[in-house]
């Protein structure tokens, strides 16, 4: 059997990275064959991002009878309250010990969702491995999120030596931890006390020193700070442009801010960039939220204000 879905083409020798950044993201469509397309391979996604096209697929054999489910370390999430699917998915690997269907939307200030356990150990809790780094996470208790994985990536091998960085709505740290090592300092910031609790727990887990965990309102940062900074994180897509002005008040002229947000068409947020002080834009497709909306990250270099 065939299907048409979205893929994304690489060349064949970016195959094997290519493959292991979508199934660290739980981004893999698994139950579809890799295509050989000329030079290139086409890996099959669960969903619309940037640089993907539709192709039409194979099924995996075996694998084309599990219902639809997203990887979080050792937890499925399902798309439908499937109980005897749950059961299937579970069996089917391994590294399995928990089968979720979210009860609720991404909702709230904390940005969290509500779960019911199908299947497997009654847990929201679990262990995300992402490039050499260890996340423990709890689903129902701070916001996590492996699909910003090629980000976190991107933006570390921008980082020069000994930056000061601020994440202004840090979670439980994967984008704290990840830019660490190659940073002074990274103080990472969020409103939610699980989220904080479960950043502290990630940094020991990865013998993390140079993270300052803070818990805080972003829009209070620049009253409790005393520095400036080279790079600034902002993931809280939902709130627009609200925050941005709290950023440019916390950036050195010359220093970058990288803006994830919602957009429902290119450059909505040029004009207030601008505005703000912000002297160089490139903005760039992450993902695809909804039908007419994506995300977007907008990498802007401050001027002086
Ligand atoms: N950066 C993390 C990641 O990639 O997994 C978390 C991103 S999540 C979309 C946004 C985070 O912002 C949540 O953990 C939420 O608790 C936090 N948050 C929401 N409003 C905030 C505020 N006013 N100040 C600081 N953090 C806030």
């Amino acid at each position: 059997m065939t299907v048409e879905q979205w893929g994304v083409r690489v060349p064949v020798r970016r195959g094997e990275e290519t493959r292991q950044a979508l199934i660290g993201e739980g981004a893999l469509d698994c139950t579809l064959k890799v295509l050989r397309d000329g030079t290139a391979l086409v890996f099959p996604v669960l969903e619309e991002r940037g640089g993907a096209g539709r192709f039409v697929f194979e099924e995996q054999p075996g694998r084309a009878d599990l219902p639809r489910h997203e990887l979080v370390g050792g937890i499925a999430i399902l798309q439908e309250n499937d109980p005897e699917g749950a059961t299937r998915i579970l069996a089917s690997r391994p590294s399995l010990h928990t089968v979720l269907f979210p009860t609720s939307e991404v909702a709230g200030k904390y940005r969290t969702r509500t779960y019911a356990v199908l299947a497997g150990t009654d847990t929201t809790r679990t262990e995300v491995l992402e490039h050499g780094h260890r996340f423990a996470v709890d689903l129902a208790g701070a916001y996590f999120s492996a699909r910003l994985s090629t980000e976190r990536q991107r933006i570390t091998a921008k980082i020069k030596k000994d930056e000061l960085v601020l994440d202004m709505f840090a979670g439980v740290g994967p984008f704290a931890i990840t830019l660490a090592p190659k940073s002074a300092l990274v103080v990472a910031a969020d409103l939610n006390p699980r989220a904080v609790i479960l950043l502290i727990e990630n940094m020991k887990k990865n013998r993390v020193v140079n993270v300052l965990p803070l818990l805080a309102d972003a829009r209070r940062l620049n009253a409790i700070l005393p520095w400036t900074f080279d790079r600034i994180i902002m993931n809280l897509p939902l709130a627009g442009t609200e925050f941005l002005p709290a950023a440019f008040r916390l950036i050195r002229p010359g220093g970058t801010i990288h803006f994830y947000a919602l957009v429902s068409k290119e450059g909505e947020h040029l004009g207030r960039i601008s505005e703000l002080g912000g002297i160089e834009v490139t903005e760039r497709v992450v993902r695809s939220y909804s039908a007419g909306q994506w995300h977007a990250v907008y990498d802007i270099v401050a001027g002086r204000t």
